[in-house]
């Protein structure tokens, strides 16, 4: 049983090792950006709402955030652990998944920082820009995002540090190189 957060900045690789660390571990991967694309794309209420924060890479609200976040947590394939990719991205999300672990009587095996400098993120992303096409994906939005995560998502991190649960894994290199980095730090977290 794991549960686990990954947590990076914008264009880490964090989707790409949360898809892989999910298969080897036999874990559901969560990531609250694939739940909020899915829909935009679907154009549901919740899509819509969210498309108008996403597109300038500001954080959609709390409010609508937090209860999407605790309805995927309580499906029953979270049984078997989970790993959350992009949520909490800020305090007062932390806050929230620890009340929502709480009542399950659960708590967090390990979280999983993946690092890469700013100037390496934004080529990557621009890259990625041209691929996928996503609508987040240009230069003043990428920084924006970037931004954020420093202001924001850094003392997400501060906060798991303090309680001894973080691992923090350098996501520059060749994809499989990174996985094996995030799968030993997982193990030696997991022994610890
Ligand atoms: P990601 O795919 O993780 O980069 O997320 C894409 C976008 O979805 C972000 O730029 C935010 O607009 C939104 N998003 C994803 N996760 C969260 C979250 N935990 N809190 C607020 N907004 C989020």
């Amino acid at each position: 049983m794991t549960r686990m957060l990954i947590i990076g900045p914008p264009g880490s690789g964090k989707g790409t090792q949360a898809e892989r660390i999910s298969e080897r571990l036999g874990v559901v991967a969560i990531s609250t950006g694939d739940i909020f694309r899915a829909n935009v794309k679907g154009e549901t209420p919740l899509g819509i709402e969210a498309k108008k924060y996403m597109d300038n890479g500001d954080f959609v609200p709390d409010s609508v955030t937090n209860k999407m976040v605790r309805d995927r947590l309580n499906e029953p394939d979270v049984d078997n652990g989970f790993l959350l990719d992009g949520y909490p991205r800020t305090t007062a999300q932390v806050d929230y998944l620890d009340e929502i672990l709480a009542n399950g009587d659960e708590k967090l095996d390990v979280v999983l920082q993946l690092t890469a400098d700013d100037e390496e993120l934004v080529h990557r992303l621009l890259g990625r820009a041209k691929e996928t096409g996503r609508s987040d994906d240009n230069e003043a939005v990428i920084r924006h995002r970037l931004d954020l995560y420093h202001e924001q998502t850094e003392a997400v991190v501060a906060k798991y540090a303090e309680r001894g649960i973080l691992t923090q894994v350098d996501g520059i290199g060749p994809i499989d190189e990174v996985t094996n980095r995030v799968m030993q730090a997982i193990k030696a977290a997991q022994a610890a």
